[in-house]
């Protein structure tokens, strides 16, 4: 397909975001996820090209003054994120519809850009108590990390109203099904 549909998932940090994405895929949704580029150093067994497009500060600012991303945002201080358009047809190119697990600004700013092919799905996590407990039972980040993400989170919570549809992920089975439902209902629109 040349133009494919963009699904956009957007959440707080710790909100069950990713393992929602991941099982629509592995139902077998025809979508696969946009990897995206950014400034910050891989962590653990993060992998170049798989979780990320690894870039130095400096190839960042090169590709965002070549006008090669749809959206790019200073997430935390000091780390560049964005979606290249490369990406996006890429995977248009290769038949498939475009899953997104972007940050909520970016994702409100790519559904700007898509107002009709774009799905936005906000993932409400219960609380911001139970966000911190994910985030801390997660045990990927520094107390600092953990506060700067929660703090973060809270503001987040706001945007909701702007998204196409909000998930409350208080049950991971039901949101997952909720998810798979009104994806393939876009998709198959
Ligand atoms: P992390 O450092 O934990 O991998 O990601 C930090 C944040 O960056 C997350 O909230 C994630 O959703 C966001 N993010 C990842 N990729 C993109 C992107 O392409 N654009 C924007 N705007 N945010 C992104």
């Amino acid at each position: 397909m040349s133009q494919g549909k963009l699904i956009i998932f957007s959440a707080p940090s710790g909100s069950g975001k990713s393992t929602i994405v991941n099982y629509l895929i592995k139902q077998g949704v025809p979508v696969e996820f946009s990897i995206s580029a950014c400034s910050r150093a891989p962590r653990g067994e993060e992998k170049h090209g798989e979780h990320y497009y690894f870039l130095s500060p400096e190839e960042f600012k090169a590709k965002v003054d070549a006008d090669e991303f749809l959206e790019w945002e200073e997430v935390y201080e000091g780390s560049y994120y964005g979606t290249l358009r490369s990406e996006v047809n890429r995977i248009w190119a290769n038949g498939k519809h475009v899953i997104f697990d972007i940050d909520v600004v970016g994702g409100i700013n790519l559904k700007k850009k898509f107002p009709n092919k774009a799905l936005s799905v906000f993932i409400k996590a219960p609380s911001v108590d139970a966000l911190k407990e994910r985030l801390i039972t997660r045990n990927t980040e520094s107390e600092a990390n953990l506060n700067m993400r929660l703090d973060k989170a809270e503001k987040e919570m706001t945007y909701a109203k702007d998204f196409d549809l909000v998930i409350i992920n208080d049950d991971l089975k039901m949101a997952q099904k909720e998810a798979y439902q009104k994806v393939t209902d876009f998709i198959n629109g």
